[in-house]
């Protein structure tokens, strides 16, 4: 028997059978601002339901202009869209999926002057203030989203979704935080809950009882004037009673000062309230956040916690994930580690949505991975992030591939970056990467560091570049000190650091570091310690799921962080991220310095300028996070011998290099090739 009986169980809901529990949540991509787009949209959701998602659900859709996320949003209120929407369900449809249309309402997160709310209040992470709905405009704005419902059915969608968590529109209504009108969609608990239930009726009368009806509730709101876990209860309850088929969950509002999905929480860290609901209620309740492997979803539904599993980041990593779990080989599944940095990094930077670890996500017309007309052979060296990949995209496409890696194993800056807390995820990458090779028979060898004579012999109809970086060594005074260490000797532990540590370099690698050496004293993978690091009640006892804010436990080490420019450190951190690291590191007791001059090393410690006095800072260690420089030795080498070679990743371009521009740049060389 399979080992994920309980994600691959079909489910009747008597009007629709779903072949699995697995649901491709809800995620904004903006690929429908690329060129294209309706043949971008259809392949988009054409392979992730040949990859045998249960369900999926699309990105929000807002049912009028004043519920849009931004100014070009995606609205559903006329049949002006519908080939588009048919062109989309057909093709989940021939695949023999099923997808439910989401319908958002902004509310007042409505990045645009036209937003509304139950109230004029303005939310904290928004700059415009919204209009407060009159009466009548909320019976308005029901029947629009059950309008928007009404044209799902119209163009074959098997369902909707209506979002009321997040702190959109009905979860601002269902909450005293946000809600304090004075009519009858204020004040008491059923005057504030009448809102969504009355959505969930007009919806139904719309559509009829055989089109399935999903409210996103939001389980735990974890600000300041949220729900209990008992109201949340109470209102899951009514919301069966009004007709909701299912419910799926949502955690945490956008303005909450708590990571939800970021790598630092732990998979299915949020169990807790999604059994809540689940206890609730008879109809069947979907578990959703950092639930990226099977095993992770199997267990809960195993024991009884949830019904369904939602995924969306890891639809973006791997469409195939539930073929992969059906077929028993998830050590074949390509991760999402939870990074955010080309998906919700990108949507909140006015790009459109892709995936670090498959940067073939979104723009599956981009990359055809076709077999190549003349397969050729050819030596890769370099086993980091953009070495592998290249690898395995290049012997899917048929070439014969070899790679050679100077180390002993294979993973380059991944080896570092998995040791950073928070960041095991990497581990599953470079999982994936060695199953892979594996899989694809690309022979590695380990230990070899190439020279150009070697591939000089012709062999090889190719040679691909990918011999990463080294660190940057500053130009100080004292430089060789024996207080002097780098980042990577730190990393992988083959460095012991004292108590006082001056970090030089205030990049990613640099905050990285500095919470490395603060160990886990504040935090680890385990939930309890998560929810405890981060003030969250899990009795649910308390308004919005807060805990009081407890001291912080005792800084193992004494760190000062410096960089040089008189800039706010972590400006270049991920944008959905960088505030969790710098919220850990101010609480760790991190003292950043900006505008620094280095002048020298020795005995005394670091020694340097600010504001025109000199310092010095009397530390154990100083470690150096000053960047990195392009290994491109090699390509120098081959370039001076007459060898055509390609050059991926930091070997090409240092600055800024990340795994996504690694992969991504793997991916393009292999397609042209
Ligand atoms: P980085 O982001 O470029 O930061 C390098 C740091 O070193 C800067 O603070 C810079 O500040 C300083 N520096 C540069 N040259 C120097 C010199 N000659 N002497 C002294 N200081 C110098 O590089 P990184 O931290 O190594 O990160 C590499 C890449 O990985 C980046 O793209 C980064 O975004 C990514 N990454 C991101 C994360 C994350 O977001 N959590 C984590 C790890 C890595 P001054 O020039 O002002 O002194
Ligand atoms: Fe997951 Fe990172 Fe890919 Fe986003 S970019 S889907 S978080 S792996």
């Amino acid at each position: 028997m399979n080992a994920y009986s309980n994600l691959l169980s079909p489910y009747d809901f008597g009007f629709l059978k779903l072949r699995n529990r697995m649901v491709m949540g809800a995620m904004h991509t903006r690929i429908e601002t690329l060129d294209r787009p309706v043949e971008r949209i259809v392949a988009f959701f054409r392979e992730r339901a040949r990859g045998e998602a249960g369900l999926i659900l699309t990105g929000g859709f807002a049912p009028d202009l004043a519920g849009r996320m931004e100014e070009d949003a995606p609205v559903l209120d006329g049949p002006g869209h519908l080939e588009t929407h048919r062109a989309i369900t057909r093709a989940v449809h021939e695949e023999g999926g099923r997808i439910a249309l989401q319908i958002l309402h902004a509310g007042r997160y409505g990045k645009h002057p036209l937003c509304v709310g139950p109230t004029d209040a303005r939310a904290p992470i928004n700059p415009h203030a919204p209009r407060a709905l009159s009466t009548e405009e909320v019976w308005t704005t029901i029947g629009a989203i059950a309008n928007t419902a009404a044209l799902a059915r119209e163009a074959g969608y098997d369902g909707v979704e209506i979002m009321g968590s997040e702190g959109y529109l009905l979860n601002e209504f269902v909450s005293p935080r946000t809600n304090t009108r004075l009519d009858a969609f204020g004040g008491s608990f059923g005057n504030r809950a009448r809102m969504p239930l009355e959505t969930l009726k007009a919806v139904k009368a719309r559509t009829g009882d055989d089109f399935l009806l999903i409210y996103r509730i939001s389980a735990v709101d974890l600000v300041e004037g949220g729900l209990t876990g008992e109201e949340s209860r109470q209102f899951a309850r009514l919301l069966q009673e009004a007709g909701a088929h299912m419910l799926n969950t949502g955690i945490g509002w956008h303005e909450a000062a708590i990571p939800t999905i970021a790598a630092s929480v732990p998979r299915a860290g949020w169990r807790f309230a999604i059994e809540n609901i689940k206890q609730a209620v008879s109809i069947p309740v979907i578990a959703s956040n950092r639930i990226n492997m099977p095993e992770v979803g199997e267990r809960l539904l195993a024991e009884g916690a949830a019904d369904f599993i939602s995924m969306a980041r890891p639809f973006l990593a791997d469409p195939e994930f539930p073929r992969k779990v059906r077929e028993g080989q998830p050590e074949r599944i390509n991760p999402c580690i939870a990074c955010n940095q080309a998906c919700l990094d990108h949507i909140f930077t006015g790009r459109s949505a892709t995936c670090l670890v498959n940067p073939r996500a979104g723009r599956e017309l981009d990359f055809p991975l076709k077999r190549a007309q003349a397969p050729r052979r050819i030596a890769v060296v370099g086993g980091g992030a953009a070495g592998m990949a290249f690898s395995i995209y290049a012997a899917e496409r048929g070439h014969e591939v070899e790679l050679f890696e100077a180390e002993n194993e294979l993973g380059g800056q991944l080896n570092l970056a998995r040791m950073v807390p928070g960041k095991s995820e990497f581990d599953e990458l470079l999982r994936y990467f060695r199953t892979r090779l594996a899989d694809l028979g690309v022979p590695v060898t380990l230990g070899k560091r190439m020279a150009a004579p070697e591939l000089r012999e012709g062999r090889f109809g190719a040679v691909v570049v990918a011999t990463g970086v080294a660190p940057r060594v500053p130009q100080i005074e004292g430089i060789g000190h024996s207080k002097v260490a780098f980042y990577h000797e730190v990393l992988s532990g083959r460095r012991k650091v004292g108590r006082q540590v001056a970090i030089i370099g205030a990049g990613g690698i640099g905050f990285d570091t500095a919470e490395f050496l603060l160990g886990d004293a504040e935090e680890s993978l385990q939930p309890g310690r998560f929810l405890r690091a981060w003030d969250v009640d899990p009795s649910l006892q308390s308004a919005g799921g807060l805990a009081a804010a407890r001291p912080g436990e005792p800084a193992s080490r004494a760190i000062h962080m410096l960089q040089r420019k008189g800039d706010k450190p972590g400006s270049t951190l991920g944008k959905t991220t960088g505030w969790i690291l710098k919220a850990r590191l101010r609480r760790g007791g991190v003292k950043m310095i900006s505008g620094a001059a280095y002048h020298r090393i020795d005995d005394a410690g670091l020694h340097y300028s600010h504001d025109g006095r000199m310092h010095v800072l009397p530390v154990d260690d100083v470690i150096i996070c000053a960047g990195q420089e392009a290994q491109d030795g090699l390509a120098a080498d081959l370039a001076a011998s007459g060898i055509p070679s390609h050059t991926i990743g930091g070997a090409r371009l240092a600055t800024e290099l990340d795994a996504a521009r690694a992969i991504e740049e793997a991916l393009q060389l292999a397609v042209s090739l």
